[in-house]
């Protein structure tokens, strides 16, 4: 008859984590397989602070008791010296304790991936939006702390019809053109002024100057950039591409010292003014000369009236088996029609209808609208309906306590079973206030509906929140997607997401893929389901419901994957 130790060494040698067991005298008496894997070696007669030097740092570490375990973060060594980032966790089991070691390396290095990618922009090489940001916050302040008197202005720039650059030559065409672009426009600004791509085809810089003509003349020399057209080597050899450009521009008042969000979504208007009076402009924002404010206003007005106006539209963008291409879901997917202007893009409007609050009306009308739609699609088409709706659930919104208490009547009037709901938020909805963000999601799951991390890799990094917040899904943002076939980084970030995932007993979603190629890798790495314009773009109702037939009934209605349709 073996000892007990023995025998408990041999069940431990099972544990898929590094396991070791520590006597009286709080010495190494025994290690599993994988402690000895991740320490190098065997560690037997070590103390615990030889292996993990900092751990009598830790208060209490050596009075757990019970069921109760010391968890903690700290650096431990590896038998040839090299240090680690390891999660500790300290239990007793009198008279031993145990000792479980997870090494963090990946995790770490995941945590810098992502760091470095959300200041960043891969493609381009130029700061991304968070670190602008950064950049236009640590102006202002230099001017409070000074009390200077100088001129803080933010330009934003838009490429016009970039969108159609990108659909007929291609995306490998436009994002030939956004390198060439910001190369034009570092050349044009010269050192100093912050140049970032803050998204899709917008690029942003600071100005610092003494008269507001400063800015404005180099806002100028921005749009004159544009004069002599693109050549794109790789795309377009030996032909000009003609080319144009809209520019926003906002000056911060020293009067109501302003946050660098609202600096730059001043900018923005500006520039969404410049775009729908037909491009290749400068607007500038300047509430108290100009009436910018109304241009603002205004849209926040019209914003207000559009629900009644019926001038919103939800789209539904189905959610596939990357394997074979079967809707498995479909995301709503806000569309406002302005009358008689153009369509908003939800990338304008959702901001300002979260800065003015009125995303809870319109947050509470996509809801109740997608409920009552799926719920109609399980009634007509049973079985080949889609899953789950899924709707997109704002940080405002889900500050609200009565979130719970919203989704359950809606679900209710709708006649739908929560088990056809799914939630998406964004990290940052989370990371600003962890504990409330978690009753509330708590009580949404214990209605039955589900919830998914939408862009994820893209906000403040949530990692250390994620394991304990209920979500069952995590959606893999379309910026890494999107480039993973091309670009070796973006590749190895989906690579540890999907690890992450895998690891957390997450589901995901890989959000954007335009590409046969995109769809592969993320197959062979484990990810199963997808939406993106290689498959659908988003749908109305009606095309969804044509979907459903075609599943349901003769194939001849069938609409291929792929095939654009809106
Ligand atoms: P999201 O939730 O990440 O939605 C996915 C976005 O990716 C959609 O943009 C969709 O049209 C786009 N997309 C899908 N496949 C592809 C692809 O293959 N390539 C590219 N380039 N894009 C693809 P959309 O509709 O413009 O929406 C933008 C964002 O606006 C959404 O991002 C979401 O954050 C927000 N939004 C939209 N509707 C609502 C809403 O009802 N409520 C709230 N709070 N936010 C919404
Ligand atoms: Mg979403
Ligand atoms: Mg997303």
């Amino acid at each position: 008859m073996p000892d007990p130790t023995e025998i408990e060494i041999r069940l431990i040698d099972r544990l898929p984590e590094a396991v070791l067991v520590l006597n009286a005298e709080r010495r190494v008496m025994a290690a599993n397989r994988m402690a000895k894997r991740l320490l190098g070696g065997d560690p037997a007669g070590q103390s615990l602070v030889e292996l993990v030097p900092n751990a009598d740092a830790v208060p209490d570490i050596w009075n757990v008791t019970g069921e109760a375990t010391a968890q903690f973060e700290a650096h431990a060594l590896s038998k040839d010296g090299r240090a680690f980032p390891a999660y500790v966790s300290v239990g007793a089991a009198l008279p031993y304790f145990l000792v479980t070691l997870r090494d963090l390396t990946d995790q770490a290095a995941i945590e810098r991936q992502l760091v470095e990618r959300t200041l960043r922009d891969q493609l381009t090489g130029l700061p991304a939006r968070a670190l602008f940001l950064e950049q236009v916050e640590q102006a202002l302040l230099r001017r409070r702390v000074h009390g200077s008197t100088s001129e803080i202005a933010v330009v934003c720039l838009d490429i016009d019809r970039f969108k159609v650059i990108n659909d007929s030559l291609g995306y490998h065409a436009g994002d030939e053109l956004l390198i060439a672009v910001a190369r034009r426009l570092e050349e044009a600004l010269g050192a100093g002024y912050a140049l970032a791509r803050l998204g899709g085809d917008e690029f942003g810089f600071l100005v610092e100057c003494n008269r507001k003509a400063e800015a404005a003349i180099l806002a100028d020399a921005a749009l004159d950039a544009f004069k002599n057209g693109f050549t794109l080597g790789a795309s377009l050899p030996g032909r000009q591409l003609a080319v144009g450009a809209s520019v926003g521009l906002a000056f911060a008042d020293p009067g109501i010292a302003p946050r660098a969000p609202t600096l730059v979504s001043n900018a923005d208007v500006a520039l969404h003014r410049a775009k729908t009076g037909g491009g290749a402009r400068i607007e500038i924002f300047e509430p108290a000369r100009h009436g910018d404010a109304l241009g603002l206003l205004e849209m926040e007005l019209a914003l207000r009236e559009a629900v009644d106006k019926n001038e919103f539209e939800i789209v539904y963008q189905p959610i596939v088996d990357l394997d074979g291409g079967r809707m498995r879901g479909v995301e709503a997917l806000l569309r406002w029609n302005r009358a008689g202007k153009f369509a908003v893009p939800p990338g304008v409007f959702i901001p300002i209808a979260e800065q003015s609050g009125l995303i809870m009306p319109i947050g509470r009308h996509v809801l109740a609208q997608a409920c009552l739609q799926m719920a109609r699609w399980r009634r007509d088409y049973g079985a080949a309906a889609p899953d789950y709706v899924a709707v997109n659930v704002s940080a405002r919104q889900l500050a609200r306590e009565d979130m719970p208490a919203l989704v359950a009547s809606t679900l209710e009037a709708a006649g739908l079973d929560p088990c056809h709901l799914e939630l998406e938020l964004t990290e940052s909805a989370v990371v600003d206030n962890p504990a409330a963000a978690r009753k509330l999601l708590d009580a949404v799951v214990s209605l039955g509906a589900s919830l998914a991390i939408d862009d994820f890799g893209t906000g403040q990094s949530s990692l250390s929140l994620l394991p304990s917040l209920p979500f069952a899904k995590l959606k893999i943002d379309r910026s890494f997607v999107g480039e993973m076939d091309v670009d070796p980084n973006s590749f190895e970030i989906v690579r540890v997401i999907i690890g992450l995932a895998k690891a957390l007993g997450l589901r995901m979603v890989a959000e954007g893929i335009e590409r046969d190629s995109q769809s592969k890798l993320l197959l062979d790495l484990g990810c199963v389901l997808g939406q993106g314009f290689l498959y659908y773009r988003p749908l109305p109702a009606r095309e969804i419901e044509r979907l459903c037939a075609a599943i349901k009934g003769p194939p001849s209605a069938a609409i291929e994957p792929g095939k654009v349709v809106a």
